[in-house]
C-alpha cells in the first residue's frame, strides 16, 4: 500500500519498508505492546447528508503511532492483527473507545450523530461478540442507535450464518452497514438476506466518475440498487465538487471522502464540525 500523494503519506511509506525488513513476526510483537502502551487511537471522519448539508455522521478509523515504526496505515497491520488474532483485543478497545468518545460529546452538548466502526470478519464470528458489543454499550451509556458498525463481505462468510450474527446485532439497537460495497465478494444474496441499514459504495467507484461512464452508470445503478431494497446509500472516496454533484444528482444519502475532511483526531474533528456548522 505505497501512497504517493501529499505529503503526510510519506510516513505511510517509510513504514511500508520498515515492515519488509522487520517482517510480520517483530511487527506482531509490537503490535502485542501496542495496546498497553496506549498507541492506539482513533480518527473521525466526517460524513454529510446530501439533503441537510449537515453532519450525518462519522466514521472510526483506527490508527497506530508505534514508538518504534511511527504512524502504521490500518491496511499494514490490520491483516497481521487478524492473523494472529490479536483483532479481538484490539477490536474491543476500539468499540470501547468509540462509545466513549461519542457519550462524551453528547454529555458536551454536541449535536447528536452516530459513529461507525469496522469490525473484522473474525470479530464478527466471535461467539460472545454480541454480548461483549451489549456490555461495552451499557457501560458507556450510550444510546445504541448512535453506533454503527461496518463489515465487509469475505470470502470465508457464511450467509445464513452471517444474517444470524447480523440480526442479534441488530435486536443490540446498533445500525449495520455494508463497507466496500462492489469490491471483492460482494453478493446480491447477501444484499437480500443481510439486515443491512446502509451501503457504502467502494471508492474505486467514485474516483474516475468524472471522466469514466462506466463508473458512473455502476454507481448510478448501485445508488438505484440499495433505495429498491430500502436500503441507504453511502458514498466513500468523495474527494472532488464534480463527486459530490453526481452522487446528490443520484440521491446519494451521504457522502464521505477528503473533499470534506480526512480522518482526524477528536479534538481536531470537534474543531472541524464547529466550523462546519457555522457555515452549513
Ligand atoms: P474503510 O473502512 O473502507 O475506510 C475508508 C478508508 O478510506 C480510510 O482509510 C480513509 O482514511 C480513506 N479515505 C477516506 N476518504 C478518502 C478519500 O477521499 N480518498 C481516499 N483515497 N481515501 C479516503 P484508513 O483509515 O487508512 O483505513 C483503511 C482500512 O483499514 C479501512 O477501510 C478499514 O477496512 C480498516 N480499518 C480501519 N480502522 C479499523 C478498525 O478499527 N478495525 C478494523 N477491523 N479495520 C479497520
Ligand atoms: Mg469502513
Ligand atoms: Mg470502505
Ligand atoms: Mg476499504
Amino acid at each position: 500500500h505505497v501512497k504517493r500523494t501529499g505529503k503526510s503519506n510519506y510516513q505511510f511509506y517509510s513504514a511500508s519498508i520498515h515492515n519488509r525488513i522487520i517482517g510480520n513476526f517483530e511487527l506482531e510483537s509490537l503490535l502485542r505492546k501496542a495496546m498497553d502502551r496506549n498507541e492506539f487511537s482513533l480518527y473521525y471522519q466526517p460524513q454529510i447528508d446530501t439533503n441537510s448539508n449537515k453532519i450525518y455522521g462519522a466514521e472510526a478509523l483506527l490508527r497506530w503511532h508505534s514508538r518504534e515504526l511511527g504512524l502504521i496505515s490500518p491496511n499494514e497491520f490490520i491483516p497481521v492483527a487478524e492473523e494472529t488474532g490479536l483483532i479481538v483485543p484490539i477490536g474491543e478497545w476500539v468499540m470501547k473507545e468509540a462509545c466513549r468518545q461519542n457519550k462524551e460529546w453528547h454529555d458536551r452538548h454536541f449535536p447528536k450523530f452516530p459513529v461507525s466502526i469496522n469490525l473484522s470478519i473474525r470479530q464478527l464470528y466471535q461467539t460472545d461478540l454480541v454480548e461483549r458489543l451489549n456490555k461495552i454499550i451499557q457501560e458507556s451509556g450510550l444510546d445504541p442507535k448512535y453506533l454503527e458498525l461496518e463489515i465487509t463481505e469475505s470470502m470465508t462468510m457464511d450467509t445464513e450464518t452471517t444474517s444470524l450474527i447480523l440480526c442479534q446485532l441488530k435486536k443490540s439497537g446498533v445500525k449495520i452497514s455494508m463497507d466496500d460495497f462492489g469490491t471483492g465478494y460482494s453478493s446480491l444474496n447477501n444484499l437480500k438476506k443481510f439486515p443491512i441499514d446502509y451501503l457504502k459504495i467502494d471508492q474505486s467507484f467514485i474516483k474516475d466518475i468524472a471522466v469514466n461512464d462506466d463508473d458512473r452508470d455502476i454507481v448510478a445503478t448501485i445508488i438505484m440498487l440499495a433505495h429498491n431494497l430500502k436500503i441507504k446509500t453511502i458514498a466513500e472516496g468523495v474527494e472532488t465538487s464534480e463527486h459530490v454533484q453526481f452522487l446528490k444528482s443520484q440521491d446519494c444519502n451521504v457522502l464521505q471522502g477528503y473533499h470534506f475532511s480526512k480522518p482526524l483526531p477528536a479534538k481536531d474533528f470537534e474543531k472541524w464540525l464547529i466550523n462546519w456548522n457555522k457555515n452549513n
